[in-house]
């Protein structure tokens, strides 16, 4: 008998087959004295087995690219914190096997972290991950993640560790189901630059048999067990016409009258370019240079290497829109030369903007690198900062940029709720406004954006959040401004029509979204995705919001 469950769904398409689990059964080692002699052999094992790992997880960044491969650098130094080493060596000193140090290294510092503020619980699954291949490679036995399968499944997971998301092959993976994460978490923005369908923060997904069939719609969040034949069939029929709509879409982003809303992409390094191309962005909305800071977190990278991989990214759009984010370190992405290790609540604390008016050094080389990437090239290169909360912080990173000699457009992310309700005033500093939604919902709804849990609140259909991007986008369209979303919501493409109807003048998104984005907005004029903003505004709920919006584009 068909059942359905419902998660939040967060990236499109249908999938339809059989579950398997990920292998993450946590191993935990048997607890036995060694004899003192035998203490540096170990410690040489533990040694050897965190370095292959650490070696084994650069591999797969290479072989993935993109902002995969940053996520696994970082998860590759994390494998080879000293401090870790050290109390490794330190626990089998006194006594216990490679492994049992390992697996108490990791817990010890687990806990540290889990209790050390927000962010860091995020980091917790990538610790869990790095400590279960250790361990795994000690022990001799099979490295937990990805089930070993010639057919194809749908995966099903606690949470997924980026390690595993990158090695995700889309021929065999058909779609993947979560019970943790939420809509902007790590997971589910890797998931939509894979193009797999993807329905996070399922509550039992865990408990799914190995082998039951399922069909999973990675756009509702619905998953039907043991679905009835009829319904599979509805389900591949509605996927394929999508498929045909999405092949039969191409060219600028508009909507069935015209106007037009430019489609452009979200990337992480040169490594995200060629998707983005291929799905036809007519640019880049977001450039997340952060990644470029992982390779080292010691040090800012060299002005060289910098002006090195922005000019590869802006001659590949020319003529073409180019906004480049600078540096947004601290909270979920933090950095440990410049991110203070004592906050107490680092999401609220010194991050992006912030972070670079506390080190004007680190913005004046990327902005400098900035201005000689894009020497002699035709393109419109844009500079925004991240975490702007007022005017005076938009005024400071205005009169960097000018400072730095930078021939560009300057504009503040909305990503504090305060920068919304004084969009007017920031704008008098800087020339455009782009809606960080991810942050914008986090900080709206004091809701952390990497916990499962409170990802009802997360939700950018929640009318709250869609009175601030009106308002943000109002105060653009009365000071003659644009006004774009580069948050994870630009890519659902409902909201898509919804964000357009409320007067947002781009959108940009991770590379697979663009073509169902494209051809959504295609189907409907700008009198009917302003006529489905007003109805999504005047509800309570998101899932109100949703329904209200959908209710006026299908003409119900
Ligand atoms: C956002 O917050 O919406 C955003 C685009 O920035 P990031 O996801 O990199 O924090
Ligand atoms: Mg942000």
């Amino acid at each position: 008998m068909e059942t359905t469950l419902r998660g939040v769904g967060v990236s499109h398409g249908v999938a339809i087959g059989e579950v398997r689990h990920m292998g993450t059964a946590v191993l935990e080692p048997p607890a036995k004295q060694i004899p003192a002699e035998e203490a540096e052999r170990e410690q040489g094992r533990a040694r050897k087995a965190v370095e292959a790992v650490a070696a084994d997880l650069m591999a797969r960044g290479n072989l993935a690219g993109g902002e995969a491969q940053a996520v696994l650098e970082a998860q590759a130094m994390m494998a080879q914190d000293p401090e870790l080493m050290a109390d490794v060596d330190r626990r089998i000193a006194v006594g216990s096997t490679a492994e049992r140090a390992v697996y108490d290294a990791f817990a010890a510092y687990r806990e540290l972290l889990a209790n050390a503020g927000e962010y860091l619980a995020g980091r917790v699954a990538d610790l869990d991950d790095v400590r279960n291949r250790i361990v795994a490679r000690l022990l001799g036995v099979p490295m937990p993640g990805v089930p070993d399968s010639d057919q194809p499944y749908v995966l099903v997971a606690r949470d997924l560790a980026p390690a595993d998301t990158a090695l995700l092959d889309p021929t065999l993976v058909l779609g993947f189901v979560t019970e943790e994460g939420g809509p902007t978490s790590h997971s589910a923005i890797l998931a939509r630059a894979l193009g797999v369908p993807a329905v996070v923060a399922l509550p039992g997904a865990g408990e799914l048999a190995e082998g039951t069939v399922v069909a999973v719609d990675g756009s509702t969040g619905e998953i039907f067990v043991d679905p009835s034949e009829e319904r599979k069939q509805q389900m591949e029929a509605a996927a394929a016409e999508r498929k045909a709509a999405l092949a039969a879409s191409t060219g600028p982003g508009a909507t069935a009258d015209g106007h037009k809303v430019p489609l452009l992409a979200n990337i992480g390094g040169p490594a995200d370019v060629p998707a983005a191309v291929e799905a036809g962005a007519e640019g880049v909305g977001l450039f997340r240079t952060e990644f470029l800071f992982l390779d080292d977190n010691k040090k800012a990278p060299s002005e060289e290497k910098q002006v090195e991989a922005y000019r590869q990214v802006l001659e590949a759009f020319p003529e073409s829109r180019v906004v480049v984010r600078v540096l947004d370190a601290g909270a979920d992405k933090p950095l440990d030369f410049l991110t203070p290790a004592d906050e107490p609540n680092p999401a609220l604390g010194v991050r992006g903007l912030r972070t670079l008016l506390d080190h004007p050094e680190v913005l004046r080389t990327q902005l400098t690198a900035l201005a000689k990437a894009a020497e002699g090239l035709p393109v419109h290169l844009e500079v925004m900062a991240p975490m702007v909360a007022d005017r005076t912080d938009a005024k400071a990173f205005a009169d960097a940029c000018r400072a730095a000699g930078v021939q560009a457009k300057f504009g503040a992310m909305v990503e504090i709720p305060s920068a919304a309700l004084r969009a007017r005033s920031v704008l008098q500093e800087v020339e455009f406004l782009s809606l960080g939604t991810n942050d914008l919902a986090q900080y709206t709804f004091a809701a952390d954006r990497q916990v499962g849990a409170v990802s009802r609140l997360q939700d950018p259909w929640q009318p709250a959040l869609l009175d601030l991007v009106a308002l943000s986008a109002e105060a653009a369209r009365a000071e003659g401004k644009s006004c774009g979303v580069c948050g994870e919501a630009a890519s659902d493409p409902l909201l898509a029509c919804v964000l357009t109807g409320l007067g947002v003048t781009s959108l940009s998104m991770g590379a697979a979204s663009i073509p169902y984005v494209r051809a959504t907005l295609a189907k409907y004029t700008l009198a009917q995705c302003e006529r489905a903003a007003a109805a999504a505004r005047a509800a309570d709920t998101a899932e109100e919001a949703r329904a209200a919006a959908q209710a006026v584009l299908s003409g119900e």
